[in-house]
């Protein structure tokens, strides 16, 4: 594909996504990239129309814009001959002085002297399917897929887990000065090669240079293929601590001369996905480095990369993969961090000034209404609940929109404290919207809330009513006239429904469940709704997040926390079981069920991506049905079922069609089966405590003795410390603040939780100073360019609505 047809093709995306305006940064981009290939001073100008026509897309009514499409399409179209051949394919890497040299024409073949170390390299901008790679097919696309790779770009952020140190090169003859274990490059000829049927089938060669020779044992006889006596050969890794000489087995090694990417470096260690070797993968960032290395677009302004001490993009994802030692390697995730850290604070920062500078309604704080509400109910508020209530109450008294989130444990109490808010609202004569993450969990919020203001007098109790996706026709255009006259009063529904299908007569307070589950992007379409002024909203989360983290991710919201919990509550009680302990703990399932409680089990976290998790579950749950609980009903729950069969299974089991429902970790969410006592947790040493303490939070909701249940067969010190932790204390924020200490951010704002896509790796390079940096540096360049207009800022522009377009097409900026 050339440029015109990748912008062609972009423009097709757009039109059929509906015309949101997802893809015009996209299109912009390629359009960009045009430019430097435009033949003409003409095509160069319509080059300029067309970016001018894409920036006042957007604001096209939603009718005009297929039109625009087709003429934009047409345009590029008409441009072809005006472009110079040149631009399609781009020219070599390392060739561009070549090929812009006069009389030469840039895609003349390579002159044989040439001693370049790669091969030439075809450029591809970074949103180019992996498939645009050299020797890169569907089955290879696929395999990559389920690393979430799609875009050669992809693979430039797919960070390593780790790096194993081979820089360290000797000579054969003295690595008996080596221990055992020490990992250690050495570089020589191939003397002698053996081949072995086995089994097991090995390969044994001699590797010699001045110094030595030294033994090296594969069992993998695919390698006598690849290796013949004479080679030169580079070999990395830990030294045998066998019997007499040192010797290397099943090593990394690879050609001399070619790049060093496995051996005698730093060499990137990526997540595994099964049928794609460490050695393919380490190709593909190379060849995806190679590929982009003028593609890829400097978007922080220079005065930012100063200030901040960050290196150049480009050298970022260089180092990300192939530093050239540690401090290189550091360098790059920090600046890798900064970038999603800034772009993150410029949307959250640019969004609270946005909402500070617009109007909301201030409502009266009826007193005594609110102390005939809290006087029907059959408990008292706990000092925490009752200081979020006075916080809540102060911002709706404010003629600005409230943006709160109410945080506070599983049973902390979150409901009232979001109920009497909303009678308030409603005692101003506004709506209000209660919007949660999943059907099942909309209609417990009903419930809930019917429940609250039962003993309210009929005067004053308002008129609850949920809208979902089951709701019959008849019923659903009766309810939506409701909402429009305003005799519905409080509105509980699916965040996607009451977003796209209602229009409130006068909404005046949102109240967001789990908003964590919408990822911070989302959250910018929520307040919307309201024609003219804004809502106030409330949002909600079971998530404790510690305060550090709050900055990151709520940026844009001021925080309550509710961190103490009704008291009389009886304790879950966590049991750590050790590998063959895992009978007792399958024999307590039995017996909780035996009396009629229901139980979770939650399977290990399968860090390669949701698919290859999905088929785990599905797995798990045949071989307990078949091997352990041949009598349960077991249910199976995942992250690849839709959001409507998800609902389906949760409502089942709810209703006890199942005993035992066996989950991914997509069953965090916060919903309620009051019969479920036991929640088991299977590889319970790869999740983070806050997790852990999440999965918790499903059982004991019942009032019934109450288990959690974390198996572990050998778990590393650290993981042995958080389950020690998640034994001794129910406290879910002593354990986020643990976990954040011990494990990172990767939790909280993780790629599945959050939808923010890169940071998965800020782990590593997670500190408090880099997140300051970042947010200074945003408020000081929001200061100055509070819409990102200035020319110097484009590539920026373009790049911070690529991050936040995705998950969020109405963006104010
Ligand atoms: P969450 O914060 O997890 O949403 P809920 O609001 O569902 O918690 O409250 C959990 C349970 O605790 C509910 O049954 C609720 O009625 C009860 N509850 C709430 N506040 C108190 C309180 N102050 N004292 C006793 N029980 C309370
Ligand atoms: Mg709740």
């Amino acid at each position: 594909m050339d440029l015109v047809e990748s912008a062609v093709e972009a423009l097709r995306r757009e039109w059929r996504s509906g015309c949101t305006g997802a893809m015009t940064n996209l299109i912009a981009a390629y359009v960009r990239r045009l430019h430097m290939h435009a033949a003409t001073h003409e095509a160069g100008l319509t080059l300029v129309q067309i970016d001018t026509r894409l920036a006042g897309y957007r604001d096209l009514p939603p009718e005009r814009r297929k039109q625009e499409l087709t003429e934009l399409a047409a345009m590029l179209n008409a441009l072809r001959p005006h472009l110079r051949a040149a631009a399609q394919p781009t020219p070599p890497i390392g060739k561009l002085n070549e090929a812009v040299a006069p009389g030469r024409m840039p895609q003349a073949a390579r002159p044989a002297a040439e001693t370049e170390q790669r091969p030439a390299v075809k450029a591809l901008p970074p949103e180019a399917p992996v498939t645009a790679l050299p020797r890169v097919g569907a089955a290879v696309a696929k395999k990559l897929g389920n690393l979430d790779v799609k875009t050669v770009g992809d693979l430039l952020t797919l960070g390593p887990r780790r790096h194993i140190d081979y820089s360290r090169t000797v000579k054969i003859g003295t690595v008996l000065g080596f221990g055992p274990r020490d990992e250690v490059t050495v570089r020589g000829e191939v003397i002698d090669l053996k081949e072995f049927p086995g089994p097991p089938a090995r390969v044994v060669i001699r590797l010699a240079d001045e110094s030595g020779w030294i033994k090296v044992t594969w069992f993998n006889a695919f390698i006598a293929k690849q290796i013949a006596v004479g080679d030169e050969i580079a070999v990395s890794g830990a030294l045998d601590a066998g019997y007499g000489s040192p010797a290397f087995t099943s090593p990394e090694w690879e050609r001399v001369g070619g790049p060093a990417l496995s051996t005698g470096r730093l060499t990137p260690v990526y997540p595994l996905t099964q049928g794609l070797a460490q050695k393919t993968i380490r190709g593909l960032t190379r060849a995806a480095l190679d590929a982009t290395l003028n593609t890829v677009e400097e978007f922080l302004p220079e005065a930012i990369r100063r200030e901040n001490n960050l290196v150049p993009l480009v050298a970022a994802y260089e180092g990300l993969h192939y530093p050239s030692g540690y401090a290189a390697l550091e360098a790059a995730q920090r600046r890798l961090a900064f970038n999603d850290l800034f772009l993150l604070q410029l949307g959250l920062i640019g969004r609270k000034r946005d909402r500070q500078a617009s109007g909301g309604t201030a409502f009266k704080i009826n007193q005594s209404l609110l102390r005939r509400f809290l006087g029907t109910l059959p408990f008292k508020l706990t000092g925490a609940q009752r200081r979020a209530l006075d916080e809540i109450l102060a911002d709706l008294a404010q003629p600005r929109p409230m943006a709160r989130l109410l945080q506070g444990d599983v049973g902390s109490g979150k409901t009232v404290v979001a109920a009497a808010a909303a009678l308030i609202t409603v005692g101003n004569g506004y709506q209000v919207a209660v919007m949660a993450p999943t059907e099942i969990l909309a209609e417990q919020h009903d419930h809930n809330f019917r429940g609250l203001f039962a003993h309210l007098a009929d005067a004053e109790r308002p008129a609850v009513a949920l809208l979902t996706g089951s709701t019959r026709a008849g019923d659903r255009r009766e309810l939506l006239a409701a909402i429009a006259d305003q005799t519905v009063k409080i509105l509980v529904g699916t965040h996607a429904l009451i977003q796209e299908s209602v229009t409130f007569g006068r909404l005046g307070l949102s109240v967001v469940d789990e908003q964590h589950r919408f990822g911070v992007r989302q959250r910018s379409v929520l307040p919307g709704k309201a024609a003219g002024v804004q809502p106030h909203v409330l949002s909600m989360t079971a998530t404790p997040i510690p305060r550090t983290l709050n900055m990151v991710l709520n940026g844009d919201l001021d925080v309550s926390v509710i961190a103490e919990l009704p008291p009389g509550r009886i304790p879950i009680e966590t049991i750590r079981f050790v590998g063959s302990e895992r009978n007792l703990a399958y024999d307590l399932v039995r017996t909780e069920v035996a009396r009629g409680h229901q139980a979770f089990v939650i399977c290990p976290l399968v860090e390669a991506s949701e698919a290859t998790e999905a088929k785990a579950a599905v797995a798990e749950a045949a071989r307990l049905q078949r091997d352990v609980f041949p009598n349960l009903r077991i249910a199976t729950l995942h992250g690849r079922m839709s959001g409507r069969d998800k609902d389906r299974i949760m409502t089942a089991f709810r209703d006890h069609a199942y005993d035992l429902l066996v989950s991914t970790s997509v069953i965090e969410v916060g919903i309620d089966v009051a019969n479920a006592t036991v929640m088991v947790v299977e590889g319970a040493d790869r999740f983070g405590l806050a997790q852990l303490h999440q999965f918790r939070g499903r059982v004991g909701r019942g009032g019934d003795r109450s288990f959690c249940l974390l198996l572990a067969d050998e778990a590393t010190p650290e993981a042995e410390a958080r389950l020690e932790m998640m034994v001794e204390t129910n406290d879910g924020f002593a354990l986020a603040e643990k976990d954040l200490e011990l494990r990172g951010p990767g939790d909280f704002i993780g790629t599945r939780q959050s939808g923010l896509p890169e940071m998965s790796w800020l782990d590593g390079s997670f500190d408090t100073r880099i997140l300051d940096q970042a947010r200074l540096s945003a408020e000081a360049l929001l200061d100055a360019d509070p819409e990102l207009r200035d020319p110097d800022h484009a590539a920026l522009r373009s790049r911070f609505q690529l991050f936040w377009v995705t998950a969020s097409p109405d963006l104010p900026l």
